[in-house]
């Protein structure tokens, strides 16, 4: 039986809790979403004693399912003002799922303010006090950690949360033990800061779980899995998510100059073909896996100019937001920002986006490389007014700034999917709970319009008619990838939704279909749309910024023009 770990941050006790077999299958977001919607007020402040943290790895986690090792960390966002979900790959999860747990959860603050280390190993968990560490950067943390702990993995924050920015994530270390992952999303990290947690060190153990009950079947299913899933996504090994770059360039949809065109004419030099050039020239790693048992390996070790590491991994987003959102064309540049950004523990794509929108506001010129790194500084240190203004991320720092121009919803920044281009995408961005997020419900492009899901009757990412319908369906299967601690990367198809649904009939003897895991999706959805209801969200929050409908992009000229009444059909 999977166990609940409760940590009270206000009188320092953890204890055990069993979880109801039957909810063998909640696991990761589905899990984080249930208890944050249960158990805590919607009224509640973020940063307050109300609110909850939660650590969840998915329900198919560390049984060797192959690409299952995401880490959905769940709470009320300081950003959104709603329900939070954002997950990380590296090795937490499978560490946590190995010592049999479905969830952390992290409760009140500390009388003291702290910070903690909450240390979790097969002998139970404790929090042990650490003034030694406060203040410290992700890797210097990290490195300290690990440093008598061999083969454990963490989840920590940098300044920024422990300043209790908006803008700040949560991170986890890779298979190397870098903290290069990140639930970075939502404000998350400043959660935790709240708290007074600085990090959570889990042992290595042997493995608590109960074995399948059909093992035989549960071997082939996920050798079938894998085979089929490392073969369709041979181009996500190859060149990584940074092939991304010249597609939507190609498309005219890659935020450029804080979303005022959608093609940058330096986009060749931050290509995938650059990237790869770099990282081959300077000893550093294509194909990389985040964590063990990912047969996809989209990640790479980007090394410097002295093939030295800088970091892991330098991705489409990253590169799309620091890069062409801020006109810089300069890889070097952009992997320099993303270390310091994973050091201070920031959002990259929140960053990224808040960054335009102060060139746009005349702070720095577009293309300022030494600006922007300048600026990250701040924010990290929460070192001056205009820093802490921009850790408050794009939609504060865009109005107290008198930019037009903000590419938020819900009060987050956008991914790197222009909305007037990528239409479902930006159906998605609309209306998900968690507000503007691609990895709610991303329809990405292919050369002739949608390849990822391919859908009959949608032929064009740009076609109005059926978006609302394909977001909705994405949206499901994405929830369906969370709840089980899936990456996304192995596809939002119908066709996983069996893969999943058999999986679970060989390890739990359920009797699963396709309908059932779509029941499983679609009621996490639910469980969140009703908590943001209940904390004062209304429709008109399911919308996009008004210019992205009257402004048209160059050089396309489209406009994000799906009607209201086709957004207020989904989840009915
Ligand atoms: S596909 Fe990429 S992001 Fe997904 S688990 Fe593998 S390495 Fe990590």
């Amino acid at each position: 039986m999977r166990k609940i770990l409760r940590v009270n941050m206000s009188d320092l006790s953890v204890r055990e809790e069993d979880m109801s077999q039957s909810d063998f299958w909640l696991g990761g977001r589905g899990l984080t979403s249930r208890i944050i919607a249960r158990e805590v007020d919607p009224g509640a402040h973020p940063l307050g004693a109300q609110n909850k943290l939660v650590f969840a790895p998915g329900s198919l986690g560390g049984l060797g399912v192959p690409c299952s090792g995401r880490l959905s960390v769940g709470g009320k966002s300081p950003l959104t003002g709603g329900i939070k979900e954002a997950n990380a790959g590296g090795m937490a999860a499978l560490r946590l799922s190995s010592l049999g747990l479905a969830a952390l959860v992290v409760e009140g603050r500390p009388a003291d303010g702290g910070p903690y280390i909450l240390w979790v190993g097969k002998s139970g968990a404790k929090l042990l006090p650490a003034h030694n560490l406060k203040g410290l950067g992700n890797y210097e943390l990290v490195e300290q950690l690990l440093d008598t702990s061999q083969g454990a993995a963490t989840i920590s924050i940098g300044p920024a949360g422990e300043n209790c920015l908006p803008v700040a994530g949560v991170a986890v270390t890779n298979i190397e033990g870098y903290p290069a992952r990140f639930a970075a999303r939502g404000g998350l990290g400043a959660v935790m800061g709240s708290k007074g947690l600085k990090a959570i060190l889990i042992e290595k153990s042997d493995n608590h779980r109960a074995g399948p009950a059909d093992p035989e079947s549960f071997k082939k299913i996920c050798q079938q899995f894998a085979q089929e899933v490392s073969s369709l996504r041979k181009g996500l090994t190859q060149y990584g998510t940074a092939n991304l770059v010249s597609l939507v360039n190609e498309m005219g949809g890659l935020p450029t100059r804080n979303y005022s065109a959608g093609k940058f004419e330096d986009a060749d030099k931050i290509s995938a073909g650059a990237l790869i050039e770099k990282i081959s020239r300077r000893g550093g790693k294509m194909g990389h896996p985040c964590h063990t048992g990912c047969v996809i390996r989209c990640s790479n070790i980007y090394n410097d100019s002295q093939g030295k590491y800088l970091t892991s991994s330098l991705e489409y987003e990253t590169i799309a937001l620091l890069g062409s959102n801020c006109g810089i064309g300069d890889l070097d540049a952009i992997a320099a920002m993303d270390r310091i950004c994973d050091d201070y523990g920031l959002d990259t794509i929140e960053m990224g986006a808040t960054l335009g929108v102060a060139m746009e506001a005349g702070i720095l010129e577009f293309g300022d490389q030494q600006g922007a790194i300048g600026l990250l500084h701040q924010v990290g240190k929460a070192s001056s007014v205009l820093g802490r203004l921009l850790g408050h991320g794009v939609q504060v720092a865009g109005q107290v700034l008198g930019v037009k121009r903000i590419p938020a919803v819900k009060g987050q920044s956008m991914a790197a999917y222009d909305p007037r281009v990528f239409k479902g995408t930006g159906v998605s961005y609309a209306t998900s709970p968690m507000g503007a997020d691609h990895t709610a419900g991303n329809l990405l492009p292919g050369k002739q319009g949608y390849s990822w899901p391919v859908r009959k009757g949608v032929a064009r990412c740009s076609q109005v008619e059926g978006q609302w319908q394909l977001s909705e369906e994405t949206q499901v299967i994405t929830t369906v990838c969370d709840l089980t601690g899936l990456c996304f990367f192995i596809g939002t198809t119908r066709e996983n939704l069996d893969y999943v649904a058999r999986l679970f009939n060989a390890y739990y003897g359920f009797e699963a279909e396709r309908y059932d895991v779509v029941q499983w999706g679609r009621q996490v959805l639910l469980e969140e749309i009703d908590f943001n209801r209940r904390a004062g969200f209304t429709g008109v929050d399911d919308r996009l910024p008004e210019f992205f409908q009257t402004e048209p992009l160059p050089p396309s000229g489209e406009v994000f023009d799906i009607p209201e009444k086709d957004l207020k059909k989904l989840f009915k």
